[in-house]
């Protein structure tokens, strides 16, 4: 057999950086700095949905809210609660032949601050924090961090929140115990060895000088937050602070490959989705980018991909786009509807390579991951894409120069993992995995391949073109 024959033949994945020429790599780093500085900007899903909006009102996107009737090209988006966003281009087809939905998640593991978290040990202030999705705790010690978040006043009024951005900002820190005195700690099991109770963030030291006032460091930070945002205690107590690593996103790497940073899991699909809609004009079938909230903690509440909010909205779509709506319309959209269920996965680690079974793991610069189904052990809570949809999304890319790959999250029985794909799929729609696979996923540095980050985006935008 001849060399050219067996590629034929067969499914090989390969890193595909070296093949691309000096002007696709070229294409690929201006796509992936425009990336890097939107997610050092965007580092909480209410940031990311105003940044949203800013890129939607620019490429021409008007509110929905501002629309009675929608015709094939016009241009469309929503906020949930200023914690998601859906936008659509109206295509010419029927809505009720379905649309084309691009569905990422922009919530990413942190700190949260408990409801009523300031105080004061020891003569230093803290705050009390509430980890939110999966984290590994001592990833969160000695290291900068940033106080992001709003505090939203009796009155009605919203108080934003920035600290630890700026060039001359302070930052924050979690404390961890010196080696000298972590012989307990370092016997325990890594899991044990940081509690949820201890990751505390440091804000102050300085106290008051009249010695009848306890607390005093405390209290002169209630009198800083107070000058700087006109805020008090109970303030805190309705406010949603988020605590997030204080560092911009980076290159990784003497060829600048790769990007380090926060939150990439699933900014990278969100924002990837976000470019491609503003790419389209006038499809056939409807697109929509449909970004949501709370995915890392199981996709709950009003803002989660369990919510009604998105049935909702497409309602509208139907209603706006036929003069006699009615329940039919939207039924049969959704069920001739495809949803590319846009997050990341887990890239081949070479320092762990036992959790992984290398035939079926995506690997850095091997392109846009698809995942078939999710789940863990024997799939157990498995969104399963069929065979032929799996068919059609591979001719999208392969007509279409898209550097494509598949893989699983894991060996079977080291462990698994889900996405929004099964609350989409619940809806009646037709639903794959495909995002960017990572490395240190839900650490506070992840990283993406620059390849995979554009395949990513070629991929999304190349699905909205095509009728699935
Ligand atoms: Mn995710
Ligand atoms: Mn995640």
């Amino acid at each position: 057999m001849s060399k050219k024959e067996i590629n034929e033949l067969s499914y090989n994945n390969e890193n595909a950086f070296a093949k691309q020429t000096d002007a696709q790599k070229k294409e690929i780093f201006a796509f992936c700095e425009d990336y890097r500085k939107f997610i050092t900007k965007a580092k909480t899903e209410r940031e990311f949905c105003e940044c949203t909006c800013r890129e939607l009102t620019k490429a021409g996107f008007s509110p929905l809210e501002s629309k009675t009737v929608l015709n094939a090209g016009d241009k469309v988006f929503t906020v949930n609660r200023g914690k998601g966003v859906i936008a659509a281009v109206i295509g010419t087809d029927d809505i009720s032949d379905g649309v084309n939905i691009i569905g990422a998640h922009i919530d990413s593991p942190r700190l949260d601050l408990k409801p009523n978290p300031l105080y004061e040990d020891g003569g230093i202030a803290y705050f009390k924090t509430h980890y939110y999705g999966g984290i590994k705790k001592y990833q969160w010690t000695t290291m900068p961090l940033a106080i992001h978040g709003v505090a939203a006043l009796a009155d009605g009024t919203q108080i934003k929140i920035v600290i630890g951005e700026g060039e001359d900002d302070p930052v924050f820190c979690v404390s961890d115990l010196l080696p000298h005195l972590a012989a307990a700690q370092m016997g325990k099991k890594m899991n044990e060895a940081i509690s949820g109770e201890s990751l505390n963030i440091i804000l102050g030291n300085i106290g008051c000088d009249d010695e009848d006032i306890k607390d005093g460091v405390k209290y002169n930070i209630l009198k800083l937050l107070n000058e700087k945002y006109d805020i008090c205690e109970e303030d805190l107590l309705s406010s949603e602070i988020e605590v997030v690593p204080a560092y911009p996103a980076r290159d990784i790497g003497f060829d600048r490959s790769m990007i380090g940073g926060y939150g990439q899991d699933d900014r990278v699909c969100a924002y990837t989705a976000l470019r491609a809609i503003t790419d389209i004009n006038k499809p056939q079938k409807t697109a929509v980018c449909l970004l949501v909230d709370k995915e890392e903690v199981g996709s709950m509440g009003s803002t989660g991909m369990q919510s009604r909010h998105f049935e909702n909205v497409m309602a509208k779509l139907c209603a706006m786009t036929h003069k006699d709506y009615n329940d039919i319309i939207l039924r049969d959209a959704l069920s001739h509807s495809t949803c590319l269920s846009a997050d990341v996965s887990a890239a081949f680690d070479p320092n762990y390579p036992d959790v992984s079974e290398k035939r079926n793991c995506p690997i850095f610069g091997g392109g846009i991951s698809l995942t078939k189904y999710t789940g863990s052990r024997g799939k157990g809570g498995a969104s399963d894409a069929s065979a032929e949809l799996v068919a059609k999304i591979r001719a999208i890319f392969n007509e279409n120069d898209v550097k494509w790959q598949i893989g699983e999250l894991g060996k079977v029985d080291v462990g698994g993992g889900g996405t929004i794909a099964q609350f989409v799929a619940n809806l009646d729609v037709d639903v794959i995995d495909a995002g960017v696979a990572l490395l240190s996923m839900h650490s506070p540095y992840e990283l993406a391949s620059k390849l995979d980050i554009f395949m990513t985006y070629k991929g999304y935008r190349e699905f909205y073109k095509h009728n699935c």
